[in-house]
């Protein structure tokens, strides 16, 4: 008993990180159950708020938890969010089984099929900056069950991957992280090196779910013990197995991120035109309130925004000017759309908008004076 005690931390730290991770693809399972050990009493629940079924080679669908509980860390008043994510179904692939593990009894056709998952969905906000702060791989048993153990395969496949093709900074397999996740090998990205202002305070930090799904087709296995006695050869050989495809798998791996980064990378291009557009707003704006020679315009500004000098208020503008850009909200139907209050207000949207209604106003001042 005194062994279990010690051990009891950890052993609960990795039952939940099993359960979580059965639950991410048993959205139709609700998981309670409590341990008790001595005085200390564990208790665990999972249940999906937002599911999503897929159809896969399978017979059985899929059903994942989509939930998504991360929010925007600056936010200004109730806004639209959406609070579960949409998994791609990707592609299949066939690999070979190595002579040894078919002599010990592995036959059949083995594939495996990619899910993809980028989350959290930003669908509904085309102009928001976001970054790719991780990868991370799931792999699962043919009955949909977390291999416990994960191959070494993943650890070295970084290096395989082409990075620049994919848009996202270099990524290193992070093994603090293994826990959280059972099964999963998370590759983590560095802060982006040349971020902007803009990027520190608005951008969104996505993580890219990569499921891998082990399917077995074996016409001469149908009796239960015989398909569990199956998904542990597979278990025990799944380090040879991915070895032996490794080039398919980095290709395959490849081609399922470049799929699933599309959309973010079309983002960046358009953030960055949008960048230099604010730019151009900005510095018009600023100059016509440093030149006007209405005093009161002028005084108004800088206590609408809150600021002593054009010097602040530039950057005060700025800001503002980059949250409405990149805050536009275009709904989507297929989002699981919900009114969430953020963790910080605007400050200074009102001043914003006064600065463009004057824009127009001492535009037209300016021009009567000359
Ligand atoms: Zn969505």
């Amino acid at each position: 008993m005194k062994d279990m005690r010690h051990l009891f931390p950890e052993w609960s730290a990795h039952m939940e990180a099993f359960l979580r991770s059965f639950s991410l693809v048993n959205a139709e399972i609700n998981i309670h159950l409590t341990v008790k050990v001595d005085q200390h009493t564990v208790q665990y629940a999972f249940g999906a708020k937002v599911k999503k079924k897929l159809k896969l080679f399978s017979p059985v669908p899929l059903k994942l938890d989509v939930t998504c509980n991360t929010q925007p860390a600056i936010y200004g008043k109730e806004r639209c969010w959406c609070l579960g994510g949409h998994p791609v179904c990707g592609s299949r692939l066939h690999v070979s089984i190595p002579p040894h593990a078919m002599d010990q009894g592995l036959f059949g056709d083995l594939s495996i099929q990619f899910v993809t998952l980028l989350s959290p969905c930003v669908l509904q906000y085309p102009n928001l900056a976001t970054h790719i702060s991780n990868i991370q791989l799931m792999v699962f048993n043919p009955s949909r069950v977390p291999v416990l153990k994960v191959p070494r395969f993943f650890q070295t496949l970084p290096a395989f991957l082409d990075f620049e093709d994919l848009g996202v900074d270099t990524l290193h397999c992070s093994s603090k992280d293994v826990q959280q996740l059972c099964g999963t090998s998370t590759y983590t990205s560095e802060p982006p090196s040349c971020s902007g202002p803009q990027q520190e305070t608005s951008a969104v930090w996505q993580r890219v779910l990569v499921f891998l799904f082990l399917q077995l087709t074996d016409p001469f296995t149908s009796q239960l013990t015989d398909v569990m006695a199956t998904e542990v050869l597979i278990e025990r050989h799944l380090e040879d197995i991915l070895n032996n495809n490794r080039h398919a798998m980095t290709v395959a791996l490849q081609s399922e991120l470049r799929n699933t980064l599309k959309a973010h990378n079309c983002r960046k291009k358009i953030k960055e035109k949008l960048n230099s557009a604010a730019e151009v707003i900005l510095s018009s704006s600023i100059s016509i309130v440093s030149c006007s020679s209405n005093l009161d315009f002028r005084r108004d500004c800088l206590n609408r925004m809150k600021v002593r000098d054009t010097q602040e208020l530039s950057a005060a503008f700025g800001e503002s000017l980059r949250r409405v850009t990149s805050w536009k909200c275009v709904p989507r139907h297929s989002c699981y759309s919900a009114k969430v209050r953020g963790m910080f207000a605007y400050r200074h949207v009102s001043g914003l908008v006064l600065i463009c209604c004057h824009f127009h106003f001492s535009t037209d001042e300016r021009t009567f004076r000359v």
